[in-house]
């Protein structure tokens, strides 16, 4: 590890000019913005009086996500449930519905506030909803790492059927590993056909109970209010096949939802507890901030004197306003939680003023990558101008499979690459393939920033050519 001469100066509280002396004095020439190394830098704060505490990633980051909890420290908790979908398709009043009539206390009189999330009772059963639909959010949070998600509720408009956002939905889901159960919305309208649903559900291999599969379907109505029971018992049946556990006595891990800064409160932070207790007086650091739990408030807007697994709740008390998708941890004190902060703050800078060359996502680094550790799976997201090319790209690149490598199609679709596609590759560092399609700006920004490698094809053969070759390990340059 180096550092330059300012900020070591920073760090020390000293003047910059006093370290560049004592660097003269060791026949060291150097500016200001020259950097210097960890040895360096050692004797050059010793000689200053201070006491060095090199700090390392794993120094800091050390025991702040523990090892996995013993089992027999652990008990049931709620499902974490995301609802996805097309748009218009009634996520937002699939939401609301289920919020208003269930909500936890609800009756308690107190006011629903959005927090990003909100937990509810099925026959003493908790339920913790995403109160963010759609699958921006769930693949972003994926994309760094958060796991938030236990189940997918998908929902289809029965009057609508299968349409190009259900189908990243189911996508999204797949690549992350979260079951989904099909909520057929919509069913009180006249125009309703729900087989179609189930019909249509097939193409992308969902096969639902009543067609001899093994995917739950709910036939429901957001708007009178139908099924809805039947669908939160549903869920409450599909975790207790996931038997999510978690253990609640110990310090506090988590996931923050949703973030902001609050003109009256400072920042305000929606923290889903993953493990442990939450308690107000906490000290927690989140991402490259930290805080002493102030308050916490639940969905209804009551102050909570502590939170346990999957139980959403605003914090107020942070330093700073983390960001949606940061990892929380409870810290033993206040010097802990500085130093990570310090660090990840100094980490976060360095970043940013490093150019992201060599993507992450590129058909090459991909190769790099399989050399290396192994991996048996090549991912990849496919669009396509036609259903029929996105089919038939799909299946070539399928048969290129052999013993040591396989084809795993993330998604495969219709139309443009958005921005939706970067972020999907991106939670599993994929190329993208595009057949007589392109990127949209916003896509492209973002595959800029995430390091994702587009490819653009307008031959099947020349784009089978190339995954093969990437495969194989003779890829040849990009066209
Ligand atoms: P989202 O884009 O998926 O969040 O969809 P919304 O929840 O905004 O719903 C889109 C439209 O469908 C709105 O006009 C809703 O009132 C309507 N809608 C949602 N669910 C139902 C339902 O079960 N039945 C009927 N008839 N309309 C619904």
């Amino acid at each position: 590890e180096a550092i330059t001469i300012q900020e070591l100066a920073n760090r020390m509280a000293e003047r910059a000019v006093d370290v560049i002396k004592l660097l003269m004095k060791q026949g060291q020439m150097m500016k200001i913005n020259d950097v210097i190394d960890a040895d360096t830098a050692e004797l050059i704060a010793a000689e200053l009086g201070h006491t060095v505490k090199r700090v390392s990633e794993s120094d800091v980051e050390e025991g702040l996500f523990s090892e996995a909890d013993a089992e027999d420290t652990l008990l049931p908790r709620p499902p974490v449930v995301t609802i996805m979908g097309h748009v218009d398709h009634g996520k937002t009043s699939l939401l609301d519905a289920i919020r208003n009539a269930k909500v936890v206390s609800g009756e308690a009189g107190g006011i629903t506030q959005h927090i990003g999330a909100y937990q509810v009772e099925k026959d003493g059963n908790k339920i913790t909803f995403i109160d963010t639909p759609g699958h921006a959010a769930f693949t972003q949070m994926r994309a760094r790492g958060a796991r938030a998600t236990d189940i997918v509720v998908l929902v289809v408009a029965a009057d609508d059927g299968v349409m190009p956002q259900t189908r990243e939905a189911i996508s999204h889901a797949r690549a992350a590993g979260v079951p989904i159960i099909v909520a057929i919305n919509k069913i009180d309208k006249p125009s309703a056909d729900p087989n179609r649903v189930r019909t249509e559900l097939l193409n992308d291999e969902i096969v639902v109970e009543s067609m001899g599969g093994d995917t739950i379907e709910v036939e429901v109505s957001a708007k009178t209010g139908q099924n809805l029971d039947r669908l939160l018992e549903m869920i409450v049946l599909q975790a207790e096949v996931l038997e999510l556990k978690a253990n609640p006595n110990r310090t506090a891990e988590g996931l923050v939802i949703e973030a902001q800064l609050d003109k009256g409160r400072g920042p305000v932070a929606t923290v889903l507890v993953q493990k442990g207790t939450l308690r107000v007086g906490d000290i927690l650091v989140a991402g490259a901030e930290w805080g002493r739990v102030r308050a916490m408030l639940d969905e209804n807007g009551q102050q909570v004197k502590e939170a346990d697994p999957s139980k959403p709740v605003e914090v107020l008390g942070f330093q700073g306003t983390p960001e949606a998708g940061d990892m929380v941890a409870v810290v033993e004190n206040e010097a802990r939680a500085r130093e990570i902060v310090d660090y990840r703050q100094r980490q976060k800078r360095e970043k940013a003023s490093v150019v992201r060359a060599g993507s992450r996502g590129s058909l090459e680094q991909m190769m790099n990558r399989l050399q290396e550790t192994g991996k048996k799976e090549f991912p990849l997201v496919i669009k396509a101008d036609v259903q029929g090319s996105a089919e038939a790209i799909a299946h070539a690149v399928e048969k290129l499979g052999t013993d040591e490598v396989a084809a795993r199609i993330l998604h495969s679709g219709v139309g443009g690459i958005t921005e939706s596609d970067i972020t999907l590759a991106a939670a599993s560092n994929a190329p993208i393939i595009g057949f007589n399609v392109r990127a949209n700006k916003q896509a492209r920004e973002a595959a800029d920033r995430e390091g994702i490698e587009i490819r653009y094809y307008n031959i099947i053969y020349d784009l089978v050519d190339d995954v093969k070759a990437a495969m194989s390990g003779l890829l040849s340059p990009e066209r």
